[in-house]
């Protein structure tokens, strides 16, 4: 058994992004710890919620419950406040998490590191896949983590596919879908989304668990985004997210269709690509 941290941005990320690969860790017989950054405070108003300690709370339910869903063994809050996207006035507040000191910020996560002995830590890209400027604190918080551990964990940023985005708005256009939206063209912070198939090392697919995902998202009802994704019909929700997708650095391998981590029975051949690791501080 091994023991995978997934650190997240908001509540409702790990359902967005990497629920798929918690719930199929679970199923390989590891230890799922869930650290999420912020509180969420700016997020979609829940029903009967109006200020941002309403709007908190009543989200910290909906993580707890989109915890139970996934069968997430610790769920972590470090406190810091939603930054909201690039550019609104949130992003001022010195208690979001954008504005964290990142050496603080990665000394918190390297505890959850150390007291569980993770092997793992599981991030985002260098531009949090989209921008958003408490995403992309994920990115430096997680490189410093790593570095502060007592022992380096193995390091995967999970991240959008952004030639099979184009990919699939171009098969919904061609469709006769009314799509207005271009992967290629400038997210939040003015970047395409995601990283290009070439700089991705695993490609997970989640199709036998995307119930999982669509119940973990479920949770999280009242967000917009969420409720726009809920919004699809079961095929296209499974074309969209059948996926997880990661960047491992060190490894020479292309993208490859597999599972990374190993499983509690240790069934891994030792020819899996879960084994075929470059440098020798993570053997
Ligand atoms: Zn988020």
């Amino acid at each position: 058994m091994a023991t995978l941290v997934f650190l997240h941005a908001h509540p409702d990320d790990e359902a967005s992004g990497t629920s798929g690969t918690m719930v199929l860790a679970k199923e390989h017989g590891h230890r799922v710890v869930w650290v999420c950054a912020t509180n969420g405070d700016h997020g979609t108003a829940p029903e009967g919620c109006t200020t941002p300690d309403e709007v908190a709370a009543a989200r910290r339910l909906e993580a707890e419950a989109s915890a139970r869903v996934l069968g997430v063994d610790r769920l972590v809050w470090l406190g810091y406040a939603d930054s909201g996207m690039t550019g609104w006035e949130q992003n001022h507040n010195d208690l979001s998490f954008a504005r964290a000191n990142p050496v603080e910020a990665g000394r918190k996560v390297a505890d959850v590191l150390d007291e569980e002995g993770a092997e793992v830590l599981v991030g985002y890209d260098w531009h949090g896949g989209y921008g958003h400027p408490d995403h992309i604190m994920v990115h430096t918080v997680m490189n410093q983590a790593a570095e502060q551990a007592a022992r380096r964990p193995r390091v995967l940023q999970a991240t959008f596919n952004r030639d099979r985005q184009r990919q699939r708005a171009q098969e919904a256009r061609a469709a006769g879908m009314d799509l207005d939206w271009d992967p290629d063209g400038p997210a939040d912070d003015g970047n395409p989304m995601g990283t290009l198939e070439a700089d991705l090392h695993w490609d997970v697919d989640i199709t036998d668990v995307i119930a999982s995902k669509r119940a973990a998202l479920q949770c999280h009802a009242s967000q917009s985004d969420v409720q726009s994704m809920l919004s699809m019909p079961d095929e296209v929700f499974e074309l969209a997210f059948g996926h997880e997708y990661f960047i491992e650095e060190g490894l020479a391998q292309p993208m490859t269709a597999a599972w990374p981590f190993g499983s509690s029975a240790g069934s891994v051949p030792d020819d899996s690509p879960a084994t075929v690791r470059v440098g020798d501080d993570r053997a």
